[in-house]
């Protein structure tokens, strides 16, 4: 393009997932277009914001535009559409950058979401809105100044590239940002007054800079017909006093005129200066809407004021679902914006709210912070600390509000039961109140998930300890042998089946002054016998106690100890972990979270105690077979399977599955009566396997 005098025009590729996005907006149908309007005020928006923001601490950098303001102008004769806002504005790098070269994480993620049927709307919470500008337009054409570079020209019509020219002869923004849209022949209901207007009502009521709409005004003027005065006062001559009166009024005509002017549009009193008794719900709904891009309304709302030596006023929204991202440690969550005497200050201020609140929405206004802080002076903060553990509590109240509601608190809880449960474990402060917010699967629940309360409602006279049991999923705990002799009393157990449900746990400890006792763990004690049960018992246990020292000779460091079970009632043998050693399902998330303190892996995980029943027939089997020859081979790979059948039941996994395997078709060959073929080839076909596997597993430990 041989430049008329403009700087040189430099031409960049999209980067790939970008350009597969615009693809995918410009070839799809979707009917929700309507939308990048709301996109690109609220990069607007997000760019005022951002120079407002730096101009407290340095006024200077106003001069350049003294007003903050958002623009609209749709014209007709050019098909245009144009966003103009006097915010931070991109310089160069940024705007190659921030428009095409640089891709976002939610890219992908939103690409993943639209073909799996979400609406297109939700482009916002990704972090791609400004492509939505595609929606409407074959062209788009972005003039940008920057406080610190020069205004720069960022076009393209898609297509796999932009170009980049310095803006030598346009016309100075001074600072910002204009968008200009060329829209689609089928698109130019946007250039409609009527439309403008409805769809700022819509979607960006509650920006608090004004947006003003370039309006076209037909007036009616009256303009003086002097040819007709003249003419009539020659026609008349000498007139009456009466006449003289209507006489001396000029003779007027009606001409129309079209002008332009600037129309405000949006209100910009905020929401949250409102009292809560005069916002409506549908108020609430689209300012949440316009704060988080979300296309769903929120699932419940606190506003409320502070007052007294401290003063803020607030609105917090909990949204209807996670984020794709809510715990991607890459990303810091800021939903709330803070604000100082309506000047938003910031919206990622970590010390507002606690991490686990992180997916909470809202504003809070302070009366009492000053204007230009820093935020080295918010991390020491006393003001901001109170706002905090105000903000807290006023969430826990609000689920509890929610929790009134079943269906609602069901979404509520799917969506974000992860969080209070970080909760627990984090905020010592509110933990109790938090407990009350847990829903658990249980022996006895049903279909529905239970509370605590409800479970201590439901427990049986003479139950002292709320029982679990945890695990990896809900199948997986309901049939294990731990539950067996707490079900046959009637005790519930609850299935806590989440990776943080060991945290939880361990933190909790106790639940309205009842203690939260592991149905895995050793030392499980059931105190209701009758005398004579403990003394049957205790006989058993007796004559199983030379079986528990083979057993143990058997496998070795595999197991801490070998006892005779209290809590067994169908199953062999279980596999259970000190009071203080990790559970199985704790050994399994530590497992896949690649501990890396092996040290810790092998102690932890090294505290397993086999508890046999000496009610189950196979026991009994064993234990007249070890009277009989300790060293008989039977003995010793039933031992060893029974060991590695327990490590499964009881929520392990096997380190070498192939020896178990290999053992198992061993057994069914010896039951369908078949002859080991090479059984002499070589080796000692039994003992291998075995050594091989002991060796096996103290390499893991060290790994691990
Ligand atoms: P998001 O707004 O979520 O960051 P967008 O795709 O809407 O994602 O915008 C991408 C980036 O482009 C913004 O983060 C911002 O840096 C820049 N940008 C877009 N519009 C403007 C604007 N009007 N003024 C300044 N920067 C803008
Ligand atoms: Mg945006």
């Amino acid at each position: 393009m041989a430049d008329v005098g403009m700087g040189e025009v430099e031409t960049f590729a999209f980067q790939a997932e970008i350009n597969q996005l615009l693809s995918l907006i410009i070839n799809t149908f979707y009917s929700n277009k309507e939308i990048f309007l709301r996109e690109l005020i609220s990069n607007a928006s997000d760019a005022l914001d951002k120079i407002r923001f730096e101009s407290l601490t340095d006024k200077s950098k106003l001069d350049s535009q003294p007003e903050f303001f958002i623009r609209i102008i749709p014209d007709k004769a050019n098909k245009t559409l144009s966003i103009i806002d006097s915010g931070c504005g991109m310089t160069k790098a940024e705007v190659v950058n921030n428009l095409g070269t640089i891709a976002r994480s939610g890219t992908k993620e939103f690409m993943e979401a639209l073909q799996a049927g979400a609406d297109v709307s939700m482009i916002g919470q990704f972090g791609v809105g400004f492509y939505s500008a595609y929606l409407v337009a074959e062209k788009v054409v972005v003039t940008t100044k920057h406080n610190d570079d020069d205004q720069y020209i960022w076009e393209s019509q898609a297509g796999g590239s932009f170009t980049i020219t310095r803006d030598v002869y346009g016309e100075p923004l001074g600072r910002g940002t204009k968008v200009t849209l060329f829209l689609k022949e089928d698109q130019l209901e946007y250039l409609e007054e009527r439309r403008l207007k409805d769809l700022v009502k819509k979607h960006s009521e509650f920006i608090s800079y004004p947006i003003y709409l370039w309006v076209e005004k037909t007036v009616e003027k009256e303009v003086s017909d002097d040819e007709d005065e003249e003419t009539k006062k020659e026609e008349e001559g000498d007139v009456d006093e009466v006449d003289e009166d209507k006489e001396k009024k000029p003779k007027k005509k009606n001409v129309k005129e079209v002008t332009y002017e600037w129309q405000v549009i949006n209100k910009q009193k905020p929401i949250w200066l409102r009292k809560p008794e005069e916002v409506t719900k549908e108020e609430y709904a689209a300012f949440y809407r316009s704060l988080t891009n979300d296309w769903e309304d929120h699932l419940a709302v606190k506003h409320f004021s502070v007052e007294g030596q401290l003063e803020f006023k607030a609105i917090l929204f909990v949204p209807r679902r996670a984020p794709f991202d809510l715990f991607d440690t890459r990303k810091k969550m800021n939903n709330i914006k803070l604000y100082v005497r309506r000047v938003f200050i910031m919206d990622n201020c970590e010390e507002l709210i606690p991490e686990y609140l992180g997916f909470i929405k809202g504003v809070v206004d302070s009366d009492d912070l000053p204007l230009n802080i820093s935020r080295e002076m918010l991390q020491q903060n006393k003001i901001l600390k109170v706002i905090r553990k105000n903000l807290v509590k006023k969430c826990i109240e609000m689920f509890f509000e929610i929790a009134e509601n079943k269906d609602d608190y069901a979404k509520f809880y799917d969506a974000f039961s992860k969080n209070i449960k970080l909760g627990i474990h984090e905020d010592s402060q509110n933990r109790a109140k938090l407990a009350d917010l847990l829903r658990y699967y249980s022996t006895k629940s049903g279909d529905e998930m239970t509370s605590l309360k409800d479970y201590v409602t439901r427990m049986k006279e003479g139950q002292k300890d709320i029982y679990y049991i945890t695990g990896e999923s809900k199948k997986a705990v309901e049939n294990s042998p731990f539950l067996e002799r707490l079900k046959k009393k009637g005790y519930e157990v609850l299935f806590m089946v989440d990776a943080i449900d060991e945290y939880v746990v361990s933190q909790l400890k106790e639940y309205d002054g009842k203690k939260l006792v592991s149905a895995t763990k050793e030392g499980l004690k059931l105190e209701d016998e009758s005398e004579e049960e403990k003394k049957r018992r205790e006989e058993k246990k007796k004559s199983f106690e030379s079986l528990c020292k083979t057993i143990k000779e058997i496998l070795g460091d595999r197991v801490q100890k070998v006892v005779v079970s209290d809590r067994i009632v169908d199953s062999p043998c279980c596999l259970v972990t000190g009071e203080y050693g990790w559970t199985a399902n704790m050994e399994r998330i530590m497992k896949a979270q690649a501990l890396r303190d092996s040290s810790m892996a092998a102690y932890m995980s090294s505290k397993k105690t086999m508890e046999i029943n000496p009610d189950n027939g196979i026991m009994e089997e064993l234990r007249k077979r070890a009277e009989v020859d300790k060293n008989d081979k039977s003995v010793k790979d039933l031992v060893l399977l029974l060991y590695e059948t327990a490590l499964l039941t009881s929520g392990f996994s096997l380190d070498d599955p192939n020896t178990f395997a290999s053992r198992i078709h061993r057994m069914l060959k010896l039951g369908l009566s078949i002859e080991e073929e090479d059984e002499n080839a070589g080796v000692d076909a039994e003992m291998s396997p075995l050594e091989e596997e002991g060796n096996e597993e103290s390499k893991m430990e060290e790994v691990d």
